[in-house]
């Protein structure tokens, strides 16, 4: 049994992160979507919103036989994993500014829990520059983010900034 787990704020689910899934999910029997609950960000999404917005869109994605499911945790990723039984933890890479964070990430991971490999995937061109934080500034400026996130996060942000307004 492969199980990997994808870990990752989310806030919120864009469609490079899709994209990861989709394309790494072949790779294993079962993946785990793991939303970090970090108290020290002030998020735009809570992790239950987070995490009901992944699960709605996830059956859209062609996932193949890999059993997804999504989860929150906090604390240390190299735990949730080993709680899990995980033996992945998968991640992207957009540019070379991700690389060196991931890097040492996965070098601590390591050295948490050296039976536990982090999965890199290169971030599909189109969405290399697609990031979470990107989009929030994007949409709050009036900007189009259409094609870049999933139409009903899309639904999701313009009802949470016209209450906010
Ligand atoms: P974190 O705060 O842990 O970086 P994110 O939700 O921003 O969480 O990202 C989760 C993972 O998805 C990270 O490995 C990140 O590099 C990757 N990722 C984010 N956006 C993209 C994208 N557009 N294409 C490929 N990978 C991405």
């Amino acid at each position: 049994m492969r199980r990997a787990i994808f870990p990752g704020s989310f806030d919120p689910l864009t469609n490079g992160h899709l994209d990861i899934i989709r394309r790494s999910a072949p790779l294993f029997d079962e993946m785990i979507v793991a939303i970090l609950n970090n108290a020290d960000k002030a998020p735009m999404f809570s992790v239950e919103e987070r995490s009901e917005m992944i699960a709605a869109v996830l059956p859209s994605v062609e996932t193949g036989n890999c059993e997804m499911s999504v989860e929150s945790f906090s604390g240390l990723t190299a735990d949730f994993a080993r709680e899990k039984k995980a033996t992945a933890i998968v991640r992207g890479i957009r540019a070379v500014s991700d690389y060196e964070y991931e890097l040492r990430m996965a070098l601590m991971n390591r050295r948490l829990e050296p039976t536990i490999e982090t999965v890199f995937l290169m971030a599909g061109e189109e969405y290399s520059y697609v990031s979470s934080t990107l989009m929030k500034q994007v949409f709050e400026l009036g900007g189009r983010v259409n094609g870049l996130i999933p139409e009903l996060v899309e639904e999701r942000m313009r009802k949470k900034s016209s209450r906010a307004k």
